[in-house]
C-alpha cells in the first residue's frame, strides 16, 4: 500500500475529511466539500473571480503505472491543481490530477498518479493554509511557503516535458533545480 501507482480520488476524500472533521484544519463553521474535475486548467476568469474562485498549485510526488505496458514510474513533480471558494457557509474544492505518460510506449495516453497517504495528507494541508489565508484573512500561515513543498528527496528521473501533462498546458512547477 505505502507505493500506491493508482489514482484513488477515496483516498483524498477520505483524509479531507478526516482533517476536516477530526483535526478541525478548517475551523469556521463552514461546510467544505472536495470534488474532481479532470479538464479543469489553471485560468481563472473576470467573472470566476468575481464568483470568488482562486487556484492552488501543488507539486507532490507520486508513482505511475503505464495502463498499457504495466510499466511503474515514481516522479517528483506530479501537478495538482486545485480550484477553491467560500460562498456563504460552503466552501468548495474542485481537484485535478495531472497526468504522465509512459516513456516506454509514447501513446499520448496520460496515466493518473498514485500517492501516498503521506502525500496526500501534505498536499491537503498546504491547501487548507492557503484556505485559511486567501479565504478567511488568517494570516499566520502554520507552514511556511516553500519549505516542505517537495520534501520527499527521492531520486527520480530527470522531468520530461513531453510525457507530463501539465508540462504540455504550461502550468508545471516552477523548476528550482
Ligand atoms: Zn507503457
Ligand atoms: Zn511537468
Amino acid at each position: 500500500m505505502s507505493r500506491s501507482t493508482d489514482w484513488t480520488p477515496s483516498l483524498w476524500l477520505d483524509i479531507f475529511e478526516e482533517l476536516l472533521y477530526d483535526d478541525n484544519e478548517l475551523d469556521y463553521g463552514d461546510q467544505w466539500t472536495l470534488n474532481f474535475n479532470y479538464s479543469q486548467t489553471d485560468k481563472v476568469t473576470k467573472e470566476e473571480r468575481k464568483r470568488g474562485w482562486k487556484v492552488y498549485c501543488h507539486c507532490a510526488y507520486g508513482n505511475f503505472r503505464c495502463a498499457t505496458c504495466n510499466k511503474t514510474w515514481p516522479s517528483a513533480r506530479v501537478v495538482v491543481l486545485f480550484r477553491y471558494r467560500l460562498r456563504g457557509d460552503r466552501g468548495t474544492v474542485i481537484m485535478r490530477p495531472f497526468g504522465q505518460s509512459c516513456r516506454r510506449c509514447q501513446d499520448d495516453e496520460f496515466d493518473l498518479p498514485g500517492f501516498s497517504q503521506k502525500e496526500v495528507e501534505e498536499a491537503l494541508l498546504r491547501l487548507f493554509s492557503k484556505i485559511r489565508k486567501n479565504c478567511y484573512g488568517d494570516e499566520d500561515d502554520r507552514d511556511d511557503d516553500g519549505s516542505s513543498a517537495c520534501s520527499t528527496k527521492v531520486w527520480t528521473k530527470p522531468h520530461e516535458a513531453s510525457l507530463c501533462e501539465a508540462c504540455i498546458m504550461g502550468i508545471c512547477c516552477q523548476d528550482d533545480e
